[in-house]
């Protein structure tokens, strides 16, 4: 069993008091990491004054060129970086691709965005202002790089992918990086960080790593320090209110739980290219990753004329998933990640249980290319429930694995869309329809309650990977349940990490500064 280390400091360091990684399929230890001992607060220093610097000194341009620097070098790894997800993550194949594509796909769309900001060193906000009758007094905003450091704390589920896409993000804007995977499925991140260490991608300080427990990490957060968090709403609701955060006004950015929704148009008929759309999306997010997707599909919300053939046909297609080892062929889904994970969905379709009625379980799951007993496993399930009824779990539990319910609607858009709005906050609800009015109803409805809402029309479906798949460009994040926060969004996630400051003076002296590094 190899132990994981550290890299802080620009060294690697061993923690003490490890705790043991499995392979999720077969129980297997894998990998030993602990934190415990080691001097936090110097790791933080360190990249503030070594990173920081080296960082802030490149142009956009030179940083989007680092990027695609750390892209290449995983993409030259990639094979071992998915052979590593599927022992450590319960990945298929597919699912790892998912997670290690994401995080190169990622990675170079910022380094295009780089690219295109050319030389500068720091952003020109909007147009300059004329402050008096005189041109000569004048004002104009710029957003500066913090000279803190990016504290990025991610969940199990995308090791990979969640640290690139924090770190793209951060790196481009000139702010170094402290990136703590979660423990349970550290082995792709830290592979990840060793490839990009030993190729010496990054100046020193740029990225350092942060494996086993979070120890007093967060304990050391100063002013000038971003802390950009993707886990449990408690976890993210627990380091909001940490005493430093709130003395230091420490940005704190929060990607948490959400319900997320897939409402059917009534005009998208049974057997219609959109209709067969919509199934296949919500069977993908119910599977993909055995479900521990954020953006996955949690209700599947149809109009109730429907309702009874939508949860057949969706039953028909879950039958047809294989369970089992990923390591093994023709499985097309693995286990959740942990034995916690594994009794938290299980106490979740309980719960739901109680509010609807289990139409697809478990019962008869029999794991292929494990031994009988092993490993995390849950087979898909699909709960459907009345029309109008409350369903109070439905609309407030998410349940982290391949799970879903089915919930009627009745009364067109203004329904359906109440219904969504019952999850209190989303990262993406989706709506498949080719009825234009219907659509354009349900997104204005649903517009101040998500982060994203995808528009499912067969006239995209050859070309869409799904609402579940985040897209840099595109903004992640959502209001309440969803933590309330923003990543990603091109060139927008730079602003967690930039300082807008405005400058108010003579128009020559504010053009000269914004000539010279603009
Ligand atoms: P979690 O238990 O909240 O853990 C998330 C991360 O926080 C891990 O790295 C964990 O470290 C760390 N952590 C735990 N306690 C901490 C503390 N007191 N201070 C600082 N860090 C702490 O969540 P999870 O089980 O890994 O992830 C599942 C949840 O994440 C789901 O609810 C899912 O919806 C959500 N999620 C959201 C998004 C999104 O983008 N919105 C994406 C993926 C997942 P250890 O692992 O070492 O404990």
């Amino acid at each position: 069993m190899i132990t994981l280390r550290s890299h802080l400091e620009g060294r690697w360091v061993e923690g003490a008091s490890p705790q043991t990684l499995v392979n999720p399929a077969t129980e297997e230890p894998l990998a030993r990491a602990g934190s415990a001992g080691l001097g936090l607060a110097a790791a933080l220093e360190f990249a503030r004054r070594t990173g920081g610097p080296a960082l802030r000194a490149l142009t956009f341009a030179q940083r989007g060129h680092l990027l695609q620097a750390m892209a290449d070098a995983l993409q030259a790894r990639r094979d071992e970086l998915l052979d590593l997800a599927v022992r450590n993550g319960g990945n298929t194949r597919s699912d790892a691709k998912f997670d290690v594509d994401g995080a190169t796909f990622t990675l170079s769309a910022y380094a295009e965005l780089g690219q295109g900001l050319g030389e500068a060193r720091f952003l020109v906000d909007g147009e300059g202002i004329s402050l008096a009758r005189s041109p000569r007094f004048h004002g104009q905003h710029l957003m500066v790089p913090r000279r803190g450091v990016a504290v990025h704390v991610n969940a199990f589920n995308f090791p990979a992918w969640g640290l690139a896409e924090k770190a793209a993000v951060a790196l481009l804007a000139g702010v170094p990086v402290v990136s703590k995977p979660a423990s349970s499925s550290a082995m792709v991140a830290h592979r990840i960080v060793e490839i990009l260490i030993e190729k010496q991608v990054l100046p020193p300080g740029a990225l350092s790593l942060l494996v086993g427990g979070p120890g007093e990490l967060l304990d050391h957060l100063g002013p000038q320090d971003v802390v950009a968090f993707t886990g449990s709403s408690d976890t993210g609701a627990r380091i909001r209110v940490l005493p430093q955060v709130i003395r230091n006004s420490v940005r704190v950015n929060v990607e948490a739980d959400s319900l997320n929704a897939a409402v059917l148009g009534p005009d998208a008929d049974p057997g219609s290219e959109t209709y067969e759309f919509f199934l296949k999306d919500v069977v993908r997010d119910m599977t993909q990753k055995a479900g521990q997707k954020c953006t996955a599909i949690r209700r599947v919300t149809v109009p109730a004329a429907v309702a009874d053939r939508v949860r057949d046909d969706l039953v028909d297609r879950l039958r047809t998933i294989t369970v089992g080892n990923p390591a093994h062929e023709g499985v097309r889904m693995g286990p959740v990640a942990t034995a916690g994970q594994l009794e938290d969905v299980r106490r979740g379709i309980d719960l739901l249980a109680r509010d609807g009625r289990l139409v697809h379980g478990e019962a008869a799951l029999r794991p292929v290319g494990v031994e009988p007993g092993r490993g995390f496993f849950v087979g898909p399930v699909l709960l459907e429930v009345e029309p109008g009824a409350d369903a109070p779990s439905v609309h407030s539990h998410e349940v982290f694995g391949p799970v879903a319910t089915v919930v009627p609607y009745s009364g067109g858009a203004t329904e359906a869309a109440e219904i969504v709005a019952r999850g209190r906050g989303g990262l993406v609800s989706s709506v498949y329809s080719e009825d234009a009015a219907f659509t354009s109803q349900v997104v204005m409805e649903l517009a101040p309650f998500h982060g994203r809402i995808f528009l499912g029309s067969a006239k995209i479906a050859e070309m869409s990977p799904g609402p579940g798949t985040v897209l840099p460009l595109l903004v992640h994040g959502g209001p309440g349940r969803a933590g309330g926060g923003e990543e990603l969004g091109g060139l927008r996630g730079l602003a967690f990490y930039l300082q807008r400051v405005a400058l108010e003076g003579s128009r020559p002296t504010i053009e000269k500064i914004v000539k010279d590094g603009g």
